[in-house]
């Protein structure tokens, strides 16, 4: 199994390669396609598989670099967590004309609005401050058509329920979801139950 038989485009492989992954990873092979396909996917993943790079190379090859609204959100309980996940997409995306915002607490809220009214594809956020861009209108939900749940276990356990369910109902009806957790307790296949349609199972 290789990258290059994912059908992806030669600036993200490029991007790939640029980053020194020389081959997919288990779940990398098992997740990146169906996601790419356009399918809703939840998969039980630990850190240390790979997940980060699967969800960031996914999206970066469902992004239309044309349009300059958001298209992808991706939520991480941690303002470390967003912000490493950032900087996975911005590396792998490095050969695309792709911006990525990391919309978390304890930053400046008007230079987050500032750089999402002069346009960013990807937002990787925290579930307070991107429900908080969005409530104030600065992050536009109408041209997302992927949200990402990383360490959704985590986020559910952490208190953001409620602000995780908010900003489902603000996306898109027909918005995709991609959900990794290292464990699926209740309120993680809850989420699954409520807000995905008919997902791929993927355990690694
Ligand atoms: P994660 O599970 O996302 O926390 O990733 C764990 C580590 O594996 C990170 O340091 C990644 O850079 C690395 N990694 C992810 N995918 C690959 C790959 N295909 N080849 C080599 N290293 C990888």
């Amino acid at each position: 199994d290789s990258f290059d038989g994912m059908e992806l485009k030669p600036e993200l492989l490029r991007g790939i390669y640029a980053y020194g992954f020389e081959r997919p990873s288990t779940i990398q092979q098992r997740a990146i396609v169906p996601v790419v396909k356009g399918h809703d996917v939840i998969a039980q993943a630990q850190s240390g598989t790979g997940k980060t790079a699967t969800f960031s190379i996914s999206i970066l090859q469902r992004l239309d670099p044309e349009f300059k609204g958001t298209q992808a959100l991706i939520l991480a309980p941690t303002r470390e967590l967003a912000l490493q996940i950032h900087k996975v997409v911005v590396a792998l995306g490095d050969y695309m004309s792709i911006q990525s915002l990391a919309c978390v607490g304890g930053t400046n809220v008007r230079e987050d609005m500032t750089r999402l009214k002069e346009g960013v594809q990807i937002v990787v956020g925290t579930p307070g401050r991107a429900f908080d861009m969005i409530k104030r209108g600065a992050l536009r939900t109408d041209g997302i058509k992927i949200m990402c749940l990383d360490e959704a276990d985590e986020m559910l356990s952490q208190g953001f329920k409620d602000q995780i369910y908010e900003v489902f109902q603000l996306l898109p009806g027909d918005t995709q979801v991609a959900l990794f957790s290292a464990t699926m307790p209740a309120e993680v296949l809850e989420v699954s139950k409520k807000f995905m349609r008919d997902p791929v199972r993927i355990l690694v």
